[in-house]
């Protein structure tokens, strides 16, 4: 029987086979690389010490992603973030300043002005779906920065929200759509009028759920809560584990550099080239799951269909470069008790954040070292995640320096480019996705998964792959 080729064994390509795998359907997963994760990508030092280099952290709580990790053989390599990593910093007027975690922090915070405190708790009092005219708003038009604006206050977006969309995004708000990004957000107001009124309500209606289940005498199922995770040899531990469970069907340094519909028959040719190998072969597939970026998937599809590969290439990726230091703890004046520390635009500080694995996950350090996991470029500013290794790491000393005391020099330091690193889900976004969907109805057997489709974070990448496997595993009966 042949199998369903899996094109790109990232987080999305690996999810989606491993839902295929699991239902007892053959796959084949093929893989430019030699390694598999796409950007998950980590490394140990001689001295011990763990690196990402791509992402930092896995935050989910998702039941069946958590079972993957057990079934993958990782329950005992997985790594919780220490509590303490629980604050987060920003920078504010040059100072690195706690974000405020509930009501009493927020009402002492300094990131805010009165004013802007008592604009906030008016939130739940403010009439949704309009704009500050009383004219309603075109939810698909508008911007993260607008709609925060709308509902929390110029002063909520610049100092905490702005910082925010560069930690997650490498993105500009004003740039990035409500409706393709953050859709739960706007799902708030439009079910409840608020967003303050309708997380309130959440909150309630899950705890009531789990009091009327205790109450019927049910297990006392615990409400999925979300965990920061990583593992012992780093995330790239996990796409690893995928592969190795999922064996011989997994083949890397192999780029699909053709896709066909088989004449006259159901499926579809694949073909394949090897790294090294100026020849190519042809495979043969049920059915099709492309799980690359944006572009890679444009260029395989644009002779079967001009208008879905037009559509791809109009998604624009932002490039990030990672900036590792590690430095002994005692050449940083801050404490680094926390997750991290990110800028917002505003301050004009050359990095986008900071991040501290070290408090993070300390048992990956067994040196006891400062780890620190810089950004730098993003939507923008691309110009910076490209400059001379060199001026990008002179550059991040001086910002550590100024932020968090840094002094000396390092033990170790290493730039990772990341050129397309982050897909912008900017105004239209949503079309882009239609005409994708569209192109997926038109012709059965093949589906596309990736970081450009529905959601960024590794969680969302996994949940739409694992999605997609099992819709596919379904219609294949
Ligand atoms: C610097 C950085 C930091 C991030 N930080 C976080 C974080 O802390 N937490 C978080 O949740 N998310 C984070 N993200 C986002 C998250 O890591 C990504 O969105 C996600 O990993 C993307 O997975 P993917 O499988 O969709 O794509 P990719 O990882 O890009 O994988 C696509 C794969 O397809 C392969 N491929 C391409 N073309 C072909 C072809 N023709 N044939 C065969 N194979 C092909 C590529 O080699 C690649 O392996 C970060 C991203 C970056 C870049």
């Amino acid at each position: 029987m042949d199998p369903v080729v899996v094109i790109g064994a990232g987080v999305s390509g690996l999810a989606a086979a491993w839902s295929l795998h699991r239902r007892g359907i053959p796959v084949k997963v093929v893989e430019a690389d030699d390694q598999v994760g796409g950007v998950v990508r980590s490394t140990r030092l001689d001295d011990g010490t763990v690196l990402d280099l791509g992402p930092q952290t896995l935050s989910t709580k998702d039941p069946q992603l958590q079972e993957t990790l057990q079934e993958v053989g990782l329950g005992s390599r997985t790594l919780a973030a220490d509590p303490a990593s629980g604050r987060r910093f920003v920078v504010h007027e040059g100072q690195v300043v706690e974000l405020p975690s509930g009501p009493l922090s927020l009402a002492r915070t300094p990131l805010l002005s009165t004013a802007a405190k008592f604009r906030l708790l008016g939130e739940p009092f403010r009439k949704g779906g309009v704009d500050a005219e009383g004219e309603p708003v075109d939810a698909e038009a508008e911007s993260i920065a607008d709609f925060v604006r709308r509902r929390l206050g110029p002063e909520v977006l610049d100092h905490m929200v702005d910082p925010f969309v560069s930690g997650v995004f490498a993105g500009d708000p004003e740039k990035i759509s409500v409706a393709a990004a953050l859709p739960e957000l706007q799902a708030l107001e439009r079910e409840h009028g608020s967003i303050i009124r309708g997380g309130v309500k959440r909150m309630q209606a899950a705890r009531k759920e789990q009091k009327a289940r205790e109450e019927a005498g049910g297990t006392p199922e615990e409400r999925p809560r979300n965990r920061i995770l990583s593992f012992d040899e780093g995330l790239q531990s996990w796409p690893r584990a995928v592969a190795d469970a999922l064996g011989d069907q997994v083949h890397l340094s192999t780029r699909v550099v053709g896709l066909h519909r088989t004449e006259g028959e159901e499926g579809w040719e694949v073909r394949l080239q090897r790294t090294g190998d100026s020849t190519s072969e042809v495979i043969r597939a049920r059915a099709v799951i492309l799980a690359v970026p944006a572009e890679a998937a444009a260029r395989l599809l644009k002779e079967m269909d001009g208008a879905v590969a037009r559509a791809l290439l109009e998604i624009p990726y932002a490039p990030v470069s990672v900036v590792h230091v590690v430095h002994p703890l005692t050449q940083v004046e801050h404490p680094l008790a926390g997750f991290g520390v990110l800028a917002p635009s505003g301050e004009g500080r050359g990095i986008l954040g900071s991040l501290w694995p070290n408090a993070v996950f300390p048992g990956r350090n067994p040196s006891g070292q400062a780890v620190l996991a810089n950004f730098v470029g993003g939507a923008r500013h691309p110009e910076r995640a490209m400059a001379e290794e060199e001026e990008i790491l002179g550059m991040v000393r001086r910002e550590l320096g100024d932020l968090l005391g840094l002094r000396g020099d390092p033990t170790h330091q290493r730039v990772t480019r990341w050129p397309e690193a982050i897909p912008q889900y900017t105004q239209g976004h949503l079309d882009r996705i239609r005409e994708v969907a569209r192109f997926e109805e038109a012709a059965p057997g093949i589906r596309l998964v990736g970081s450009w489709r529905d959601a960024v974070s590794l969680g969302g990448c996994w949940a739409t792959g694992a999605r997609v496997g099992t819709e596919v595993a379904r219609t294949l009966g």
